[in-house]
Parts: C-alpha cells; sequence; structure tokens
C-alpha cells in the first residue's frame, strides 16, 4: 500500500526558485511532470536549491512526487514560477489570470503562479511515471485538500500545466488524458490503489531511448554543445560539426523549455546537447571509437528562396553575429557567422523569442536564418 510518506525540506530562498512572494490566494494545484527521466524528490531538491542559482534559471514548484516520498521544497502560501514560463500559448485559463502590482506580467494577462501550489511528479528512467508515484500524487491531492477546504472541488481545482499555458505537461496527461482522468478519479477515492498497469507511457516525440551504448550526432554545422545543462552562451564547450557526435548518451534532462541529452565523449567527459531530432540523430548502434564523418553528407535540399525585401549591416557585435536556423536564441542551432560589418538580405523581420529586439530573417547560403535585431542596421533596397 501506498503511503503518503509527506516530508517537509524547503529549498533556500533565492530569486530564482524560491522569491518569497506570497500567493494572492490559493485557487488552484497545477500538476506537473519533471520530465527527468530517473531523477528523484530528493535529486530536484538539489537541483532547486543548488543548481537553478548556479545556471541562473527561473523555475519551481512546491512538491515532488516519487515512488518513495512526497518532498514539499516551497511553503505553500508562497508562489514560485511553475507556469508561467512563457509557454507555448500564454496563459489559457482565463480563472487563473491574477494580476498584482508587486509582480507584474510582461503582456498584463496576469500571472497563475500567483494563485497556485505546483505539484511535480517524478518520472522513472524509462520515461513512465510510476504506479505508485501516481498513487501518491494522488494522496497528496487529497493531503491539500484536508489542508486548504477550497480545493475540494477536485474537478475544478486541480488542473494540468497544459490547461494553463499550453505547455506539454503532464506530457503522459496531456496524450492520454484518460491519465489524467485516472489521477482525478483516484484523488476522489475513498482508498487509493496504484493502478496495476504501467502508468503514463510518454508520447512517441519524446521517447527516443537512451541506451548506454547510443551515439547522439549532429545534423548541422557548428551544433552547440554545453558543459551544463544550460542553453547559456557562456556554457558552450564547443561546436559540432555535421556528422560528428558524442558515443554515449546517459539521459535526457529538461533545461528551460526543451530539452538535452547528456552525453559522455570517448574520454567519458560529460556534455550536454539539445534532443532535438531537427539537430541531432540517436544511433542504437555504436560506430567506431571516437567521433568521425559519415560517409557522404547528403546535398542540403534547394530552398524555394525567401525573397529580399533589403538587406543588413551586421553592428554592433564585438566580430561576428550568428546566423541561427529558428528566431529563438536558446534553443536553434547555428547556421553560421558572419562579419561585423559584412552585409546579408533580409527578408522580413519577426518577434521570436528570447530576444528583445527581435530576429532579422535574413537569407544565408540560400537558407533562410536568423540575426538578434540589435545586431542589423536594416537598408531597404
Ligand atoms: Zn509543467
Amino acid at each position: 500500500m501506498v503511503k503518503l510518506n509527506y516530508k517537509v525540506k524547503h529549498i533556500r530562498k533565492n530569486k530564482y526558485s524560491r522569491p518569497g512572494f506570497k500567493l494572492l490566494r490559493l485557487q488552484a494545484v497545477t500538476e506537473h511532470w519533471t520530465a527527468n527521466y530517473g531523477a528523484t524528490a530528493e535529486n530536484h531538491f538539489v537541483y532547486f536549491d543548488e543548481t537553478i542559482i548556479q545556471i541562473g534559471r527561473y523555475a519551481g514548484a512546491h512538491i515532488f512526487v516519487d515512488r518513495f516520498q512526497a518532498l514539499e521544497l516551497i511553503p505553500l502560501d508562497e508562489g514560485t514560477f511553475g507556469a508561467n514560463d512563457g509557454g507555448t500559448a500564454g496563459l489559457k485559463l482565463a480563472t487563473l489570470r491574477a494580476t498584482d502590482s508587486r509582480y507584474p506580467t510582461i503582456d498584463g494577462e496576469g500571472n497563475a503562479n500567483l494563485l497556485c501550489i505546483h505539484v511535480e511528479m517524478c518520472v522513472e528512467e524509462d520515461g513512465t511515471i510510476h504506479p505508485d508515484t501516481l498513487a501518491r500524487t494522488a494522496l497528496v491531492n487529497q493531503y491539500l485538500q484536508k489542508k486548504f477546504p477550497q480545493l475540494k472541488d477536485t474537478e475544478n481545482r486541480f488542473v494540468r500545466h497544459f490547461d494553463v499555458t499550453g505547455k506539454n505537461c503532464p506530457a503522459p496527461m496531456v496524450s492520454n488524458p484518460s491519465l489524467w482522468k485516472e489521477l482525478l478519479r483516484m484523488t476522489d477515492a475513498k482508498v487509493v490503489v496504484p493502478p496495476s498497469k504501467p502508468a503514463a507511457i510518454e508520447p512517441k516525440e519524446e521517447s527516443t531511448p537512451t541506451h548506454k551504448t547510443n551515439w547522439v550526432r549532429s545534423k548541422v554545422n557548428d551544433l552547440r554543445y554545453y558543459s551544463k545543462p544550460s542553453w547559456n552562451d557562456k556554457h558552450v564547450a564547443g561546436r559540432l560539426p555535421k556528422g560528428y557526435g558524442f558515443p554515449q548518451a546517459v539521459r535526457k534532462v529538461r533545461v528551460e523549455d526543451a530539452w538535452q541529452y547528456e552525453v559522455k565523449n570517448s574520454k567519458g567527459e560529460t556534455y550536454y546537447v539539445t534532443t532535438s531530432s531537427k539537430y541531432v540523430t540517436v544511433e542504437h548502434t555504436p560506430a567506431t571509437s571516437t567521433a568521425q564523418k559519415p560517409d557522404k553528407p547528403k546535398p542540403a535540399p534547394k530552398p524555394k528562396g525567401p525573397k529580399a525585401i533589403g538587406r543588413i549591416k551586421i553592428v554592433k557585435v564585438k566580430s561576428a553575429a550568428y546566423v541561427q536556423d529558428r528566431p529563438d536564441r536558446k534553443v536553434s542551432g547555428v547556421l553560421g557567422q558572419v562579419k561585423r560589418g559584412s552585409y546579408l538580405e533580409v527578408a522580413g523581420s519577426v518577434e521570436g523569442k528570447n530576444s528583445e529586439s527581435g530576429y532579422w530573417e535574413v537569407i544565408y547560403n540560400r537558407k533562410r536564418g536568423y540575426v538578434t535585431g540589435e545586431f542589423g542596421k536594416y537598408e531597404p533596397h
């Protein structure tokens, strides 16, 4: 029988994961999965108490549930950054929009984090949510309902992260809504029994196995890899030419809104690289012992050329600006670099993500690319 086994172990106050602001009121519980394969509640304590401060990322949740325990990391009357992560579709759930002068939001849409306790379900090595974790989450829900009577209306007071912002979280309960219903049903049950079937097979896209012999190989030139689980420029450890890679994928880790493989090179050193199938392939048969080139790179498909409306001069950068393959600094691959003072044809501009100055849509080697707005000075044709 699964027991609640609820422990309180608060992380230190810090601006990234425990900013210390009080909830305006407690209106709902938002449920997540960690998407961090094989990491326990205790592992997440370390992550949110230490790692997150080192890497400077804003995120957090109150309670982490795994097969063995439920761990409260943040006092339940405080808020944290759990569901206003600049998610994929803005704030969906109108009832969870709160505004407060102390915590203004960029778009004025309101912030669910002022109203929510966040609960994270830990994930097994194979990407499933263990039946005991699921059962324990139901017990946590019941515990919260006892403590905060306004949460008794399970159907309306417990929501998925997906319901709040549209983010694919908890992914197994987005791809399989009946599993979500199952959790709500268990929350309302008098006796919580773990489901007998393995819970929550993750969706296909994210099920790339990461066995120890898996090569991770770059599909593009200049693919960044990192010394830490981070997208930050300062943690870039190097760049992979097309066809090169790492002989060992250890596991997948979630880094902000995207994923990275933790990989090892042939010397056993650990690095991090995107999991996006756009940029890397994972091969199940190990190749020879060091990074090597594929036989013959396929010629790039001829793009239907975007039309130039003018050009930009590369300015403000120290030596060269990166041309990205998409308008999001944090998750893009690098198509190449363009020296300061040189020119690029421009097809338009887009807002993109993670750049206050937006991005120029440029034509680079006859391909569409993106350059951070402030690094280009526009000249119409
Ligand atoms: Zn989430």
